[in-house]
């Protein structure tokens, strides 16, 4: 299950469609928002509204060559320009330029997306807003990024600016409920990541399960002070050592852990992430105090700046299970 933008920024689309009917489409925008929100498939949506030739009721038709070619990057009205290597360059901005100077190859109008505006060198920022002072011709450029407090105010100030908001909790995990993932793992999936994309490629992953069964059975032994969760990491845990990817999981899923202990020392009924084993988490909460669950989740924390620093991953999971075991229990 893809989600379609409409489905994710229903208001935004709408808000686009009814602009452009009306003739009223700025010369630049900028989209700020977290990863997943959609600012790309906004911007792309946008251009199709622009050049489709088979809109009905001011919705894009999706079919056309027009509507297709824009899906597939493969407009050339519509120019995107992403960071080379860690920035955007001042070479890509006057690229940009060059072609906005020109009219447009299939219309009069061209439009511009610059991905990740934030990386922008100054110089690439300030050759940028030279244009934005002074658009020629029939241009629209999109600036998408994550964090538009790194982007120049005088650009921002040239822009008309949206935020796009992730979908809640709830939304999400009526969502990830139609596409067939039961509550519990629902919430166990939005614990790791706000991306509906992801969160359904995760729950689709054989490995991702495997490792989940196998983080709450050492958790387990943890919650029952039984020392065979040391010798568990490599009976059971080491396996997902080899890749950095999966390391990172790994704490991601004892943060999660740790977090629902704490979490339960505060609300009876609150919302966990291991739903699925909601009540031996409680259960053992009430037993620990809460100064006990609030260490724990910084020992958690530790490791993870350890695994930054390149410590040996199975020293560091083995050095969490003794100081997890003696927090809780001693
Ligand atoms: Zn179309």
């Amino acid at each position: 299950m893809k989600q379609t933008i409409t489905e994710l920024q229903p208001r935004l689309t709408e808000h686009f469609m009814k602009l452009i009917e009306a003739g009223k489409l700025s010369h630049a925008y900028l989209f700020a928002g977290p990863a997943g929100t959609g600012k790309s498939e906004l911007a792309l949506f946008v251009a199709q509204i622009v050049f489709c030739t088979d809109k009905q009721a001011g919705m894009p038709c999706g079919r056309c060559s027009e509507c297709r070619r824009i899906a597939d990057h493969g407009f050339p009205d519509v120019v995107e320009v992403a960071p080379d290597g860690a920035s955007i360059k001042v070479d890509q901005i006057r690229f940009l330029k060059a072609e906005f100077s020109k009219s447009g190859v299939e219309g009069t109008k061209k439009i511009f997306i610059i991905s990740d505006a934030e990386k922008m060198t100054a110089s690439a920022a300030n050759s940028l807003l030279k244009f934005l002072e002074e658009p020629s011709g029939d241009v629209c450029a999109f600036l998408l990024t994550e964090n538009a407090n790194l982007i120049l105010p005088t650009i921002i100030s040239r822009c008309q600016e949206f935020e796009l908001q992730a979908l809640g909790f709830d939304e999400l995990s009526e969502k990830l409920q139609q596409a067939g993932i039961s509550k519990d793992k629902a919430s166990l999936l939005l614990g790791l990541t706000d991306s509906l994309e992801i969160a359904i490629e995760l729950s689709k992953d054989d490995g991702f399960a495997a490792m989940t069964a196998d983080v709450w059975e050492w958790f387990k032994l943890i919650m029952t002070n039984d020392l065979r969760a040391f010798v568990n990491v490599t009976t059971h845990l080491k396996q997902y050592f080899s890749d950095r990817s999966r390391q990172d999981m790994l704490l991601d899923l004892i943060v999660l852990l740790v977090r629902d202990v704490m979490l339960l020392k505060f609300e009876e009924h609150g919302r966990t992430s291991f739903a699925m084993h909601h009540d031996e988490l409680r259960a053992f909460s009430e037993k620990i105090s809460t100064q006990r669950a609030c260490q724990a989740t910084e020992l958690v924390l530790d490791s993870r700046k350890l695994q930054a620093i390149n410590v040996s991953f199975q020293n560091i999971l083995e050095t969490l299970t003794l100081k997890l075991v003696s927090c809780y229990h001693e």
